[in-house]
């Protein structure tokens, strides 16, 4: 990536977190201390999706700063990358209150969020953590049966893992979701490969 897209990108990502921070565009600004836009490389070929920010990332501002984020940084390094490589972001930006689950009228105001943050990073491999990062790309279908596969559109992956936090108090998730990790390096050398003859380049899936 030539010097002047990543300096385009950083300033656009700058751009679009001042957007979020005064974002009011539904409730759940009122009861926030602060907006999660999310981070990480603007060069980074893995963006990890989770579901909203919890009582740490409401306090600092950041996302997976808390329990949950400790295990995904563990998770990340065990396919030899560093937090600071991947992109990290959410559903919603704001907070929930007490960690409900965000309304779905929430999740349609915070998608234009999302939509630019994956169109200014332009990742290779997009990894849903949870369900509800799951229902935007694999609508109708269930976690239990998906996580740990995939589909390839227009040359991006989209990929279902459990969300850390659930994974982490559940020995048997947490085998499953550290499992379904290490499929990661694979799926990205998968997601650079041109179609092969015969191949539908819009869908490619392990289903
Ligand atoms: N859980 C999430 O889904 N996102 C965070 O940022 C933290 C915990």
């Amino acid at each position: 990536m030539d010097t002047l897209s990543i300096l385009n990108k950083i300033s656009a990502l700058t751009e679009l977190y001042n957007e979020v921070e005064n974002c009011k565009r539904c409730e759940l600004y009122k009861s926030a201390t602060r907006a999660v836009p999310g981070e990480g490389s603007e060069k980074a070929e893995i963006m990890f999706i989770g579901e909203g920010p919890g009582w740490n990332e409401d306090q600092q501002g950041r996302p997976f700063v808390g329990t949950a984020g400790k295990f995904l940084d563990q998770l990340i390094a065990s396919i030899g990358m560093k937090r600071e490589q991947v992109y990290i972001a959410n559903i919603v930006k704001h907070r929930p209150p007490g960690n409900r689950d965000p309304l779905p009228s929430e999740i349609t105001a915070c998608s234009i969020w999302l939509d630019r943050q994956i169109e200014i990073i332009n990742p290779r491999m997009i990894v849903t953590l949870g369900r509800h990062s799951m229902a935007r790309y694999f609508p109708n279908k269930t976690i239990s049966k998906i996580h740990g596969t995939y589909e390839k559109r227009n040359g991006v992956i989209y990929f279902a893992m459990y969300h850390p936090a659930a994974a982490l108090h559940q020995q048997k998730l947490r085998v499953e979701i550290e499992k379904d990790m290490l499929k990661i390096p694979a799926l990205l050398d998968e997601a650079a490969d041109p179609p092969k003859e015969n191949e539908d380049p819009q869908q490619l899936s392990m289903f």
